[in-house]
């Protein structure tokens, strides 16, 4: 055997042959499309609504407003026609975050398997689900299903869940009433049953302009942005310190963040505009209009010296994104499967959001388990182990078990 390559010695072969994986050739390709959320999608809901026709199956679409961007919906219906009652719902985003800025060492559109690793953007977070599941479609239509399972690939939830909006929409709209639904989001294949809630903001602080010489003549943006930011960070101290604890999770406590700022324009000017954008991921028993309440009263402290140096000085917040929490109970149909598919008794808890809280909230119960970790998502050089790929196969293999007639 020759010694594990090191990424930067890789050249990958397009031919090359993968993992011992069903879903090999679907993660490959489902990978090679760059569906960064800013682009369209639509190459690859083609690409997939194809295949499924291929086995006889339609898909409904609905669109952005701009008709740039699609979530596909597709039922297989049971043997005894059933399309509309019962079964599952296997659920995947098909829209991955930007590579931009990001140091790779293979190409990042590119599954490529290095050792017991496959790297590329989206094989965590999170095609290879959806890969997965695509490839059990002949299985499921060949053995006969007693119930009907139905695959639903959303856009844009990488900036909010916005795309499924539309999808669960349609899905009541015509009256489907699938028994549960299965949010593939990375979760090392273990069973999770909630997940915290988030809201997220934009703060936009309006200055004064002056030279650097005359700061008394001016109004900083950049560092009201920065007295506001420090109150953040010591209201994720206290909600860390003092807050409620639910140790189920794996950040057992309310955490808030800024993440993005930006401001000013030159050394020698003292900056007029400032903005940064922050969020909460709350427990359920925490109140994030409460949290954003206290940020507001904390920002209009300053307002008064401001608008004695700048009548139009000021500080505005823009709503991001809302996105519920959810917590299936452990006892509910689709917990049951869950645990039957992934071998496990419990359903854990985590802290970052997912659509699962839509689905729950239209009366779809949900839980969410797919390959990888979290810790990988998001990242350069993005991976998922082999073995967490099997394990997909093995839960969906399961799951054929219970869902096929016979
Ligand atoms: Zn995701």
């Amino acid at each position: 055997m020759n010694a594990p390559a090191t990424l930067q010695d890789v050249r990958p072969d397009p031919h090359a042959a993968g993992p011992d994986l069903l879903a090999w050739p679907l993660i490959r390709t489902l990978i090679a499309f760059d569906t960064t959320s800013r682009d369209s999608n639509l190459a690859l809901i083609d690409w997939v609504r194809n295949l499924l026709a291929g086995h006889g199956i339609e898909s409904a679409l609905t669109f952005d407003d701009d008709r740039r961007k699609a979530n596909l919906f597709a039922t297989l219906p049971a043997r005894d026609g059933n399309r509309t009652t019962g079964g599952v719902v296997l659920s995947g985003h098909t829209d991955v975050v930007p590579v931009d800025g990001q140091d790779w060492d293979t190409p990042p559109f590119e599954a490529v398997q290095i050792g017991d690793k496959v790297y590329g953007r989206g094989v965590t977070d999170m095609k290879s689900f959806a890969a997965t599941a695509l490839a059990f479609v002949p299985e499921f239509l060949c053995r006969g299903l007693a119930r009907p399972v139905h695959f639903a690939l959303s856009y844009d939830e990488e900036i909010g869940c916005i795309g499924v909006h539309r999808l669960i929409a349609d899905v009541v709209q015509r009256g489907l009433h699938p028994q549960g639904c299965i949010v593939g989001e990375p979760t090392g294949m273990e069973l999770v049953v909630a997940h915290k809630g988030k809201k997220s903001w934009r703060c936009r602080v309006r200055g004064h302009e002056a030279h650097s010489s005359l700061t008394p003549q001016g109004v900083n943006a950049v560092e009201i942005a920065c007295e506001i930011i420090t109150y953040l960070t010591n209201v994720a101290r206290s909600f860390r310190d003092r807050g409620t604890q639910d140790a189920d999770y794996d950040v057992p406590f309310t955490t808030v963040h800024t993440g993005i700022i930006r401001g000013g324009t030159a050394l020698n000017i003292v900056p007029r505009d400032c903005w940064f954008d922050f969020e909460i991921r709350h427990l359920p028993q925490d109140d994030p209009d409460a949290f954003f309440a206290g940020v507001k009263a904390h920002a209009e402290c300053f307002l008064p010296a401001m608008r004695v140096v700048a009548a139009d000085a000021g500080i505005e917040f823009e709503a991001l994104s809302t996105l519920p929490g959810f917590d299936t109970h452990g006892e509910s149909a689709i917990a049951a499967l869950g645990r039957d598919c992934t071998g496990t008794q419990d359903g854990g808890k985590v802290s970052f959001g997912t659509e699962a809280s839509l689905f729950h909230r239209a009366a779809i119960p949900t839980i969410i388990c797919g390959p990888g970790h979290i810790a990988q998502a998001h990242q350069p050089n993005e991976w998922v182990s082999v073995d967490q790929l099997s394990r997909c196969e093995t839960f969906m293999r399961r799951l054929a078990d219970r869902v096929c007639a016979a």
